[in-house]
């Protein structure tokens, strides 16, 4: 059975003010979703709501995977449950390796499924976590450097790329910035996704610039303009985006707006 994210009438916001005004996407195990949006449209919003920051209050409609509400769930129960959310700008701690990171979280999984669970042999991890970097083309020093501190963007993309291919969730959402990858940090997001999507991943792409998409075919583009999802369509969407822009969505939605 293929796990499905399914976000129903998601109305959300943050203090008081409201930002998702109706978003609905299903995405599914297996499946490559691109979102993007203008800036300031809500996409990053989404990404938080999807992942349960506390900072975001939902007033209306649902977040479901495989038909569990989500949205009373903290977002370690989320992430238990299969959910991954690539952090946007992702936070350094020295002192704790890339690869004890790595450890703890896939324990913190482990245990969550049986409480009794002794943590993964350190042995089996350190092969796993070589097999990963391997399938990614990291050098294996990776591992021992300190999570994030004085990583270079790209390098900081890296690792949560390998936590990625290490966590193995269901379904992923990569928020890739407004202020946009240098090219170095796309290919190495495009090529993670490449090398990790299959039957057992689903991937939302989350991008303003079509870009990444030279690298990284989605089965579907949705677009975003103030909260909602107002177009989807195949890969060919994001091209006539690249030419025409966000303007004629715009223009017809406030087209709309005045026929109402
Ligand atoms: P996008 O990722 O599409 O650029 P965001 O979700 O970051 O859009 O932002 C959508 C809107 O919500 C913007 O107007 C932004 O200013 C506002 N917003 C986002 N996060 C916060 C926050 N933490 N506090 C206040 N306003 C926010
Ligand atoms: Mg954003």
């Amino acid at each position: 059975m293929k796990s499905v994210l399914e976000v129903r009438g998601l109305y959300a916001g943050i203090d008081g003010r409201e930002i998702l005004r109706g978003v609905d996407l299903v995405v599914r195990q297996g499946e490559i979703h691109a979102l993007m949006g203008p800036n300031g449209t809500g996409k990053s919003t989404l990404a938080n709501v999807l992942m349960g920051h506390p900072s975001y209050q939902v007033t209306q409609g649902e977040i479901l995977f495989d038909g569990v509400n989500l949205v009373e769930l903290q977002a370690d129960e989320r992430a238990r449950l299969g959910l991954f959310l690539a952090f946007q700008y992702p936070v350094a701690i020295p002192g704790l390796s890339v690869a004890n990171f790595l450890r703890a979280a896939v324990n913190s999984r482990r245990r969550a499924q049986d409480p009794d669970d002794k943590g993964i042999p350190v042995p089996e991890f350190r092969r796993i976590l070589k097999e990963k970097m391997d399938l990614l083309q990291m050098p294996h020093e990776f591992a021992g450097r300190y999570l994030n501190d004085g990583f270079s963007g790209g390098e900081k993309k890296r690792a949560e790329i390998l936590q990625l291919a290490t966590l193995e969730p269901k379904i992923a959402v990569l928020d890739e910035t407004d202020s946009g990858l240098d090219i170095d940090a796309l290919r190495i997001v495009a090529h993670g996704v490449n090398t990790l999507a299959n039957e057992a991943l689903g991937v939302l792409v989350i991008t303003h610039y079509q870009r990444i998409l030279n690298y990284v075919k989605p089965h579907r583009v949705h677009i975003m303009l103030a909260g909602r999802i107002v177009e989807a369509g195949g890969a060919e969407l994001a091209e006539h985006l690249e030419e025409h822009g966000y303007d004629w969505l715009r223009d017809r939605a406030a087209e709309q707006v005045a026929e109402a």
